[in-house]
């Protein structure tokens, strides 16, 4: 048996690479450069010379023009080794398109990684909770990571449907720890966002509606928002024919704020008297779903109640006005609301009265709700998930990386190559 030469080795490894890659005639490999210092393997790639090749646009054989400079692409790893494609990619004359370069068949246009690992990172990407933890563990920095899902999300966009949408949601998050305001347009039925602009300008909630096709915005029935003016009037302009909903989660957060506001200034009154004790450490009770309380809460309130202080009077009432969205029609919701806003107005609650009248002044639009029966509900579901994409703000510097990254993992889309 012949001893193995330099030579056949060399050309076992490429075989082996090939085959690995799945490389496409006539493409192949001439060079497999393993580096034990930095821990690499560069795969160099050639298109053999005199060899024509396909026009991208027409596909028809061409000679080859010239070659580009050499680039590379990184690859998955071979056994924790980091993996280099590389190649001068020629140019080919085509006499209807002109002078062109091949397409190369492991990797998109422009990419700067091969389609395999972008499959890979986009997979870790999304299963990862922590951005910066993901980005580490493929070894990529913060702009590669952008880079991967900048292209992953002009994919998906580019395929997605929003035809059929009806019910669409928009709202306001805030964005670079509370300096600026990023608004965000959700499909309700479909729970995915729909896009990202920065601020909450109506020229922002102008610029978010555009994102429907125009033929289609008639199909949309009701828009879920806040009682913000600005969405208002764009949501009036691009949208004429749609309900506006306000949305519930909205409300219950101002009622909320109202019984804490209503607690605050009790518990300063009662410290100014001397009872200071009575409210400490009661401030979560308020604010919590009462189906949670636990029974010493439950007690809490009880003794509170009892006692007649303001903050139980307010909470009462914060609580009676949940019932109006179990309405079904909108003749008794009107009576019922009638009746709490006398109830609110006449409680000598100054954040009582006040939330009671905003809320008389945009009663018509609350009231759509019992038609359409729907709410940012999902938005709110998305909370999480923008929160740890924002707590990742080193990769967040600007607005378009905050974009990418809600649509990455929010926007339902069909990112791989
Ligand atoms: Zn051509």
């Amino acid at each position: 048996m012949k001893g193995v030469s330099q030579g056949d080795v060399a050309l076992k490894d490429t075989a082996l690479f090939a085959q690995l890659l799945g490389l496409a005639d006539p493409w192949r490999i001439t060079e497999v450069t393993p580096n034990l210092d930095d821990k690499t393997i560069a795969i160099r790639i050639e298109w053999p010379q005199g060899k024509k090749g396909p026009c991208p646009d027409c596909g028809e054989p061409c000679s080859v023009y010239d070659h580009r400079e050499e680039r590379e692409w990184r690859h998955l790893d071979t056994m924790q080794f980091k993996t280099l494609l590389i190649s001068q990619v020629p140019r080919v004359d085509c006499t209807t398109h002109g002078v062109k370069s091949l397409k190369v068949p492991w990797a998109d246009m422009k990419s700067r990684f091969t389609l395999l690992f972008e499959r890979f990172a986009i997979d870790v990407l999304l299963a990862a909770a922590n951005q910066t933890r993901a980005a580490e563990l493929l070894g990529l920095s913060w702009d590669e990571v952008h880079h991967i899902q900048e292209r992953a999300v002009a994919r998906g966009v580019a395929r997605r449907t929003i035809d059929e949408v009806k019910h669409v949601g928009i709202d306001e998050k805030s964005f670079l720890k509370g300096q600026s305001y990023a608004s965000l347009l959700y499909d309700i039925d479909g729970a995915r966002v729909l896009e990202v602009v920065k601020d909450r300008t109506e020229e922002a909630a102008t610029a978010l509606l555009a994102t429907l096709p125009e033929a289609k915005r008639s199909n949309i029935e009701a828009v879920a928002v806040d009682m913000w003016n600005p969405y208002l009037v764009a949501i009036g302009k691009s949208l004429p024919l749609a309900d506006v909903v306000h949305d519930k989660f909205h409300i219950v957060s101002y009622l909320t704020k109202m019984v804490d506001e209503v607690r605050r200034k009790e518990h300063k009154e009662m410290k100014q008297d001397g009872f200071e004790e009575l409210l400490t450490g009661t401030r979560y009770t308020w604010l919590r779903n009462p189906k949670n309380w636990s029974e010493k809460d439950e007690a809490t309130f009880e003794d509170l109640q009892s006692k007649g202080l303001k903050v139980a009077r307010a909470w009462a009432i914060k609580e009676t006005f949940l019932d109006l969205w179990d309405y079904v029609y909108e003749g008794p919701a009107r009576k019922f609301f009638d009746r709490w806003y006398w109830w609110a107005t006449h409680s000598r609650l100054k954040p009582v009265i006040k939330v009671a009248k905003m809320i008389k002044r945009h009663i018509d639009n609350i009231l759509t709700y019992l038609q359409h029966r729907i709410t940012n509900a999902a938005a709110e579901g998305f909370n999480s998930k923008v929160q740890s994409i924002k707590s990742a703000a080193r990769g967040f510097r600007n607005f378009a990386h905050y974009r990418v990254a809600i649509l990455f993992h929010c926007g339902k889309l069909e990112l791989h190559p």
